[in-house]
C-alpha cells in the first residue's frame, strides 16, 4: 500500500526526542512556578471571529495565515494561530476579572499559521506563553520580561538580545499614523496590494510587512516611539528602571513593530543571532475590545522548535532523562510469568524497568538490554524461583550483586 506522509509544515516529535521538548515545557513551568503563575488550557479552535478582532484583521496573520474552515453546522472556526486572544476570551467569558488581581497565567499551546515553511518556519508549531492580566503598573512589564529571560537562561541559552519598543497607546497613534502616511505616500504605488489596504485602516502594519519591495520604502520611515504620549514615555522609562534594577540588558530598537495589531506600550523581542525566540508585548485595550471590562494586559509566546534548535546549534547538551534501572530477563514459561510479576512489582514502586516482550532468545536480551542502556540486567530461571535469590549484573563494569525476590526494597536500592 502508499505510504501516507505528514502535511506540509508540520513535524513529528518523536519518542527518541522527548527528552528535548519536555525539557523546554518543565523547564518554563518551573520558573512559571516561582512567579506565582498558574495554567490556562483553551480549546485548538475558536470561532473566527476572536482572531479577527483580537489579532487584527490586517495582519499577515489574520488575511495569510489562519487554518479556518466551516463545521458541520456551518459556524466559520479557526484553529488557533495565537495564544492571546483565546486567553483573554477565556478571561473575560469566566469572570476571572472579577477575582483579586493581577490574574498570572501560563499556557503551552500549539499553534497553527500557513505561513512559507523554511528552517525555523512551521505551519503547526508550540508556543510557551503567558498573561498578566489587570496590572498597569511597569514593574509587571520588568517582571514579564524578567521571566522570559530567566526561562532562556535557565535552559541554557547563551547569545540571547533584547530588544525592546514603545509602541504608544490609541492617544499617540493618530500623530503617528498621519506622519507615516505622509511619508509613505509618495511611494504608495509601489507597496504591495495588501499594505496598500493597510494604508488607511492601518498604516503601522506596513512596517512589519515581509515583501522586500515594502521594507526598502519602510527602512527610513519616522518611527512611532518619537511620537509617543507623556504617559507612554514615562511608562517605557519605568520598564528601563526595572530591567536595570535587575541587570537585565537591553537594546531600543524602534524598528520593531511586531506581527499583532494589539500590542501598546512596551514590547519586545528576544533573539538568538537568526531566530526570535520570544516575542511579547502589552495590550492594554484588548480586553475590553473583545467584550470585557477596561483591563490593562501583558504577556509573550516562545517557540518551543525554535528554543530546541538554538540550543541545539548553541551546541548544549539537553539532559537526557533517567535511564532504566533494570532489565529482567527470564529462561522458561514460568519464569518469564514470574518476570512479568516481578516487573509489575518493581513499577509499581516507581522503578523504570522493562522485560522481553519480543520472544528474544537469552543472548539477543542481554544485547538489547546494553541497546536500551539498561543500568542493571537480571536474569530468572528455574533456580532463581526456587530459591528466590537473584543475580543483578552491572553492566557498567559486569560487577554482580546479590538479591532476594522476598526483599523488593533491596532490589530497588541496589539498582538505583
Ligand atoms: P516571526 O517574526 O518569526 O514571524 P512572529 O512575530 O510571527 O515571529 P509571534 O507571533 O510573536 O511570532 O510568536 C512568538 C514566537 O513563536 C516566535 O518568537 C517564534 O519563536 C515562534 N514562532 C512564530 N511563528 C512560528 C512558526 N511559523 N514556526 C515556528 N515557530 C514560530
Ligand atoms: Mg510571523
Amino acid at each position: 500500500m502508499e505510504e501516507i506522509k505528514r502535511p506540509k509544515g508540520t513535524k513529528d516529535m518523536l519518542p527518541q526526542d522527548d527528552y528535548k521538548w519536555n525539557y523546554v515545557e518543565n523547564t518554563f513551568k518551573a520558573v512559571a512556578n516561582t512567579y506565582a503563575m498558574r495554567e490556562m488550557r483553551t480549546p485548538i479552535f475558536e470561532y473566527t471571529e476572536l482572531f479577527l478582532r483580537g489579532v487584527g484583521d490586517t495582519t499577515d496573520i489574520v488575511q495569510k495565515e489562519m487554518y479556518t474552515f466551516n463545521d458541520k453546522g456551518n459556524r466559520s472556526l479557526t484553529l488557533k494561530p495565537e495564544g492571546t486572544a483565546p486567553a483573554v476570551r477565556a478571561f473575560i467569558e469566566n469572570r476571572l476579572f472579577s477575582e483579586a488581581q493581577p490574574t498570572k497565567l501560563f499556557y503551552v499551546t500549539p499553534c497553527f499559521r500557513y505561513e512559507n515553511v523554511q528552517k525555523g518556519r512551521l505551519r503547526q508549531f508550540h508556543q510557551c506563553g503567558i498573561e498578566m492580566f489587570g496590572s498597569k503598573e511597569p514593574s509587571i512589564d520588568g517582571e514579564v520580561i524578567a521571566f522570559a529571560m530567566e526561562v532562556l537562561k535557565k535552559l541554557g541559552l547563551k547569545s540571547l538580545s533584547l530588544n525592546i519598543n514603545n509602541l504608544g497607546c490609541p492617544n499617540c497613534r493618530p500623530n503617528y499614523n498621519e506622519a507615516l502616511k505622509k511619508f509613505l505616500q509618495e511611494n504608495y504605488d509601489n507597496l504591495c496590494p495588501t499594505c496598500k489596504e493597510r494604508f488607511e485602516k492601518n498604516p503601522m502594519r506596513i512596517l512589519d510587512c515581509k515583501e522586500r519591495k515594502c521594507k526598502e520604502i519602510t527602512k527610513n520611515a519616522p518611527q512611532i516611539i518619537d511620537y509617543v504620549c507623556e504617559e507612554c514615555e514615562t511608562h517605557f522609562e519605568k520598564v528601563k528602571e526595572y530591567l536595570d534594577i535587575l541587570e537585565i540588558p537591553y537594546a531600543i530598537d524602534p524598528g520593531i513593530v511586531r506581527g499583532l495589531d494589539y500590542y501598546t506600550k512596551t514590547i519586545f523581542e528576544i533573539l538568538n543571532d537568526d531566530f526570535t525566540v520570544c516575542g511579547g508585548g502589552r495590550y492594554d485595550k484588548m480586553i475590553e475590545e473583545l467584550g470585557g471590562p477596561n483591563m490593562p494586559a501583558i504577556g509573550f509566546g516562545m517557540g518551543i522548535e525554535r528554543m530546541i534548535m538554538t540550543l541545539e546549534n548553541e551546541g548544549f547538551e539537553i539532559p537526557k532523562e533517567a535511564e532504566i534501572a533494570l532489565y529482567i530477563g527470564s529462561m522458561g514459561d514460568a519464569a518469564y510469568k514470574a518476570s512479568f510479576k516481578f516487573a509489575n512489582e518493581l513499577r509499581s514502586k516507581g522503578t523504570k524497568v522493562e522485560i522481553n516482550h519480543m520472544g528474544r532468545s537469552l543472548k539477543a536480551e542481554m544485547k538489547y538490554a546494553n541497546k536500551i542502556g539498561a543500568r542493571f540486567t537480571t536474569i530468572l530461571g528455574d533456580d532463581e524461583l526456587e530459591n528466590k535469590q537473584i543475580k543483578l549484573k552491572r553492566m557498567r563494569d559486569g560487577e554482580i550483586f546479590s538479591g532476594s525476590l522476598l526483599d523488593i526494597e533491596k532490589i530497588i536500592e541496589i539498582v538505583k
